[in-house]
């Protein structure tokens, strides 16, 4: 795989690349993906910027799945823009059964014996990357034949993850998990080998859905194993804001180098520690978030709380559930179906029939 772009030109010029009749007939398999998501979750591109590129180049037909699945982003993220907090707990129903809250060792260590699985784990360590379908099979390995509460798990991969999203991130997790759906997803060997190159058999996943939905855990999962994610900031740069201009503020899902370019402002990209307290990230997304900030021309890269910064009067964001405690203007996240009620929706399927009815 290639390294993931950090300017807004090779982004685009990506997005202008993508082929979506392609995409509709091979997104299942685990080199069908178009990898845009670090792009889409950091703002260097927005998802009406990118479905209005595709559908230049194809027709609503040829464009409906990749825009159906852009949706699901856009979903997600008005799910938590309305539930807040709220999707970092089980949201629907309690997950059953649970044997355990911690990782299963063996799918941190990459060592669960079923190929596809190991070697997704070992392309996330190496670039920040995995497929949909990969991390389905994964999450439902960990939490449905491991029985693991998904909290743990979705962190680690959150941690991992150059595209990691809280909203994308925790609502996928339990939706896999069951706590945000009616069904959960258990991975079977059978699908795996359809999808995947590396075919198997004998593995602990190859039995028909019937037997693998009830199954003992195996005992490849039975170890636990502790997580021990923290951030490690990188060197800030010290604020230097002139108080006679405007300031921009960006954050880590916001490093859109195209944003207000025409003000002349102070821009400041802050990382702030008590976010990534919360929700630590690995020097391999630390790394890419500040190069992308550094495409931002003339923005200062800063570590530091909103709250201990003077940053005068003039201060607009983009809006964001990461900073409600930010002050000053708050521009508004562009949508791609913007007259579409902001509401939590049920399921997934009846926000698409609302997109699809307003258009
Ligand atoms: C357990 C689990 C955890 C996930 N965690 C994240 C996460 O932290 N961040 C994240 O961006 N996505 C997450 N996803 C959703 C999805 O897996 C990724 O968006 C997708 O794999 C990104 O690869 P791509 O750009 O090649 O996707 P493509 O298939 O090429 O899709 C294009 C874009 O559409 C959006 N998209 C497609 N499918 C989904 C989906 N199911 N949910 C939300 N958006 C979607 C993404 O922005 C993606 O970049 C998760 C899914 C699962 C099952």
């Amino acid at each position: 795989m290639e390294s993931f772009a950090v300017s807004r030109q090779d982004v685009l010029d990506q997005v202008s690349g993508i082929d979506a009749g392609k995409y509709a007939r091979t997104r299942n398999f685990t080199d069908g993906g178009t990898q845009i998501s670090p792009y889409l979750t950091r703002g260097l591109v927005t998802l009406p910027e990118v479905r209005d590129i595709i559908l230049e180049r194809h027709t609503p037909s040829q464009a409906y799945k990749f825009v159906f699945e852009l949706a699901w982003r856009e979903y997600w993220q008005r799910e938590w823009t309305f539930l807040g907090d709220r999707i970092f707990g089980d949201v629907k129903r309690p997950q059953h059964p649970v044997s355990s809250r911690r990782m299963p060792r063996a799918v941190l260590d990459a060592e669960i014996g079923v190929d596809a699985l190991d070697a997704a784990v070992r392309g996330l360590y190496d670039t920040g990357y995995m497929h949909n379908h990969e991390r389905m099979w994964l999450a439902g390995l960990t939490c449905n034949l491991g029985r693991t509460h998904w909290w743990e798990p979705a962190q680690w991969l959150y941690y991992h993850l150059l595209d990691g999203d809280p909203a994308s991130n925790s609502l996928s997790w339990q939706w896999v998990a069951g706590t945000n759906s009616h069904k959960k997803y258990v991975p079977a060997q059978q699908n795996i080998n359809k999808y995947s190159p590396l075919r198997q058999h004998g593995t602990i996943v190859d039995h028909g859905y019937g037997v693998l939905a009830d199954m003992a855990v195996p005992d490849v999962l039975t170890e636990r194993a502790d997580l021990d994610l923290s951030w490690s900031p990188p060197p800030s740069d010290a604020v230097a804001v002139d108080p006679a201009k405007p300031t921009l503020l960006y954050h880590s899902f916001w490093l859109n180098a195209a944003w207000r370019s025409d003000v002349d402002a102070n821009r400041v990209v802050l990382l702030e520690p008590s976010w990534f307290a919360r929700f630590p990230v690995s020097p391999m997304v630390t790394d890419y978030l500040v190069r992308c900030a550094r495409e931002i021309p003339g923005a200062q890269v800063v570590v530091a709380e909103f709250d201990d910064l003077s940053l005068g009067d003039d201060v607009t964001f983009m809006a964001h559930p990461s900073v409600p405690h930010w002050r000053g203007h708050a521009d508004e996240m562009p949508r791609m179906f913007p007259r579409v009620p902001e509401k939590s929706y049920a399921s997934f399927t009846s926000f698409w029939k609302q997109c699809e009815r307003t258009g």
